[in-house]
């Protein structure tokens, strides 16, 4: 017998996501057994630091294996309390919520904020999940374009204004930011201060990439005056700690937000994994030195990137965080879907169309891959006309 499927209105809303689809092509061709440069990816490629390895292991051996309290374990969100601290983020442990992954205290916000016809505000290029979690939870859209800013936000503050409003509900910014590698001024995190506060707004804080810095040292925005008692601070340990296959994260947030988010959390994934909670604890003490010998190979790469592409005549805004970079499109077909299916069937090399991001005209590439990688990736884009 064949079943009819009848799905919820909200799944239509979105498609899947562009970043993966690029991933299963590069799968696709590897398994046929070509050689491909994978510069689509958006995870370091180190292993995740010994010390955390066994801390989780001996967590595993100790019997750490049953769920934790919902919100995560005391001592790992006391541990971030204090980080937050540190960047001048009024935190205490209950004002935390730890979750496998940031993206699920992304999601779970956005549940917990967001209602049919609400006005979410996005500052484009904009990291892909962003609409789709908006969009799920019903959002009406607004779209700030910082593309013909360099993809600062200072310069946009004009068009900031003119977007916000009374009725606006939640603002998202994610600096350094993801596709960009931007990382937003302090003027421009004060702008979003005063209209945040003028017109009592929610703002998400995604500040994922805020140890992967190069020339900058960023502001968390909860830390300006005004900002801690209407900002979700979300932040992880998969881009600093190369742990994407662990799934930590967390948000904190005053405690009106906390105790309504905390029930989507425990409705859905009741916590994040015991042991994995106590590696998290050993990444916040122990760490740095290994973090900061990851910033300093991301940096030569991101330097090797920007002189790559302007011995070919190509100047891009200088990235000062995360690991990738903007790459217009002008060059071969215009159109960056049609720019990044060829870079992956002619030179394969996979990168993300800016479309993705509400970018066209734009290709991202992640450069978290080995210098001598890029350097063959951007050889091979060359030899096809494409920059
Ligand atoms: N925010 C941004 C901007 C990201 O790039 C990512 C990962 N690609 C996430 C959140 C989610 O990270 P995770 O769920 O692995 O913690």
């Amino acid at each position: 017998m064949s079943h009819e499927w009848n799905f919820a209105e909200r799944v239509g809303r979105v498609e899947p996501s562009a970043t993966v689809a690029v991933g299963n092509k590069a799968s696709e061709l590897t398994e046929q057994g070509v050689d491909v440069v994978d510069l689509s990816v958006g995870e370091p490629d180190f292993p995740t630091p010994k010390r955390i390895r066994e801390t989780g292991q001996q967590a595993i051996e100790a019997g750490h294996t049953g769920y934790t309290s919902s919100n995560g374990l005391l001592e790992l969100r006391k541990a971030v309390s204090t980080d937050l601290k540190g960047k001048g983020v009024a935190c205490e442990p209950d004002n935390v919520i730890v979750s496998p992954g940031a993206k699920q205290s992304l999601f779970e916000t956005m549940q917990a904020l967001v209602d049919e016809g609400d006005k979410v505000v996005l500052l484009d290029p904009a990291w892909v999940s962003y609409e789709a979690m908006a969009k799920i939870a019903g959002a009406d859209l607004t779209r700030i374009d910082l593309g013909q800013h360099e993809f600062q936000l200072e310069p946009a503050l004009d068009e900031l204004t003119a977007a916000l409003s009374n009725e606006t509900q939640l603002l998202v910014v994610n600096s350094p930011s993801n596709p960009t590698g931007a990382v937003f001024s302090d003027a421009a995190l004060k702008g979003v201060r005063d209209l945040a506060v003028e017109h009592d707004i929610t703002v998400i804080s995604d500040e994922i990439y805020d140890r992967i810095v190069y020339d900058a040292d960023p502001t968390s925005l909860a830390s300006l005056d005004g900002m801690a008692e209407r900002t979700v601070t979300v932040n992880g340990f998969s881009k600093a700690y190369a742990m994407t296959g662990w799934r930590l994260g967390y948000l904190a947030a005053p405690e009106p937000l906390v105790s309504q988010v905390s029930k989507v959390h425990s409705h859905s994934v009741t916590c994040a994994a015991n042991f994995v909670q106590r590696a998290g604890v050993e990444a916040l003490r122990s760490v740095e030195t290994e973090v900061a010998e990851m910033v300093a190979a991301f940096e030569n790469r991101r330097d090797l990137v920007v002189d790559l592409l302007a011995d070919r005549g190509k100047e891009i805004p200088r990235p000062e965080g995360a690991f990738y970079a903007m790459i217009p499109t002008e060059e071969g077909p215009n159109d960056d879907m049609e720019w990044c299916d060829r870079a992956i069937e002619d030179a394969h090399v996979a990168a993300v169309p800016g479309t993705a991001f509400n970018a066209p005209g734009y290709a991202r590439i992640s450069y978290a891959a080995s210098e001598e990688r890029l350097r063959e990736g951007f050889s091979r884009l060359a030899e096809e006309g494409l920059i």
